[in-house]
């Protein structure tokens, strides 16, 4: 059945979010031909538009709003309600992000739908919508299968590919006006942590650290060839615990979920609660000086060694090929 579908972009610093491209070519899918209509919410955002016309959007509607311009939970969900208010769309698509995460529930306890969250393929299959989620920690995947009209989902980033970028679309966005009332929680500053490089979340290339990278300057290296492959560095929890990094590096369970294209694990044994985090990645690449390690059962290439020998060897090689 043909669908008008609501897809909400996310903006960070001004610009948008790749999710926000895949969510619009998922959002294609759910619409089965209907119209896909894109909500960017922020402050200042109306110039971003262009690129989700060329990422494939029939229309672009831009709530700004001052209070849109820090993400808090009760502006976003009001200023959201009131976009699928006025659209009535009969599918919503949505990042799986730490801003999706929190909406979404929000909004399918309002709207009194369903939610399927965390989706990581989503495909057509026998006149239905079919998505395809991790479940038991990425253990096992379940395929849901929408059989009645209406569809509300969020999708892990980096799983859903966006369309090809088209130059030759074009359009004008519509903006909607919103009223924000009643804020319990209003920002007054944002404290950054002083991080350098690509964003961990959507980056395509991760070198992670774990326990066996020894101290803070032990991630040195590894940050060497993360600059290298254009990639960002992660960490285990056992890094994270021992001090060596940040917890915003923390992958796995209770850290950051991530699917890049590289995930290169250097001194991480593999613990279930870190594969949780990682085991989707589309190349695995371990290095471990313990051949026993469980990080090799999910590795796609395993190199038995000390990591400190490895990792520059390995960025040399790479910097041979760069030029
Ligand atoms: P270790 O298990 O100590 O492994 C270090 C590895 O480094 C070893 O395999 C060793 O052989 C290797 N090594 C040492 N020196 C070298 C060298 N020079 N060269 C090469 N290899 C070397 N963990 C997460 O990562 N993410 C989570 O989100 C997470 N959530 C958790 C939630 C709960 C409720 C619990 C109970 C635990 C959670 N953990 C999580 C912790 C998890 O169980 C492990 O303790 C943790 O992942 C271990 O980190 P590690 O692999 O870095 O350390």
């Amino acid at each position: 059945m043909t669908r008008k579908v609501l897809v909400f972009a996310e903006v960070k610093d001004q610009q948008l979010r790749n999710v926000s491209f895949e969510a619009i070519a998922a959002g294609k899918t759910v619409a089965e031909g209907g119209e896909v209509v894109v909500a960017l919410l922020g402050q200042g955002v109306d110039g971003l538009s262009e690129s989700l016309f060329q990422y494939g959007a029939d229309r672009v509607v831009v709530v700004n709003h001052e209070l849109l311009a820090q993400y808090t939970t009760d502006a976003y969900t009001q200023a959201a309600l009131a976009t699928i208010e006025a659209e009535q769309p009969e599918g919503i698509v949505i990042g799986h992000t730490s801003i999706g995460k929190d909406v979404s529930p929000r909004l399918a306890a309002r709207l009194q739908s369903g939610l399927i969250s965390d989706v990581t393929a989503i495909e057509l299959a026998g006149g239905n919508v079919v998505c395809t989620r991790p479940i038991y920690s990425g253990k096992a995947f379940e395929k849901k299968i929408v059989t009645d009209g209406k569809l509300f989902v969020s999708i892990r980033p980096n799983n859903v590919p966006a369309l090809e970028l088209d130059t030759s679309r074009s359009g004008q966005a519509e903006v909607l006006s919103v009223e924000i009332t009643n804020l319990r929680t209003i920002i007054k500053e944002v404290v950054r942590k002083a991080t350098d490089g690509v964003d961990l979340s959507e980056a395509k290339v991760v070198i992670a650290g774990g326990r066996g990278v020894k101290s803070e300057d032990g991630f040195a290296p590894l940050k060497e060839l993360a600059d290298v492959l254009n990639g960002a560095v992660g960490a285990s929890r056992g890094a994270c615990d021992a001090e060596y990094c940040d917890y915003s590096l923390q992958i796995g369970q209770t850290g950051k979920v991530i699917t890049p294209d590289l995930y290169i694990a250097c001194g991480i044994s593999g613990a279930i609660q870190h594969l949780a985090g990682m085991s989707n990645s589309k190349v695995i690449v371990a290095i471990n000086k313990d051949p026993e390690a469980n990080i090799f059962k999910v590795a796609d290439y395993g190199i038995v060694g000390d990591l400190f020998e490895v990792i520059p060897l390995l960025t040399e090689e790479f910097k041979k090929l760069k030029v």
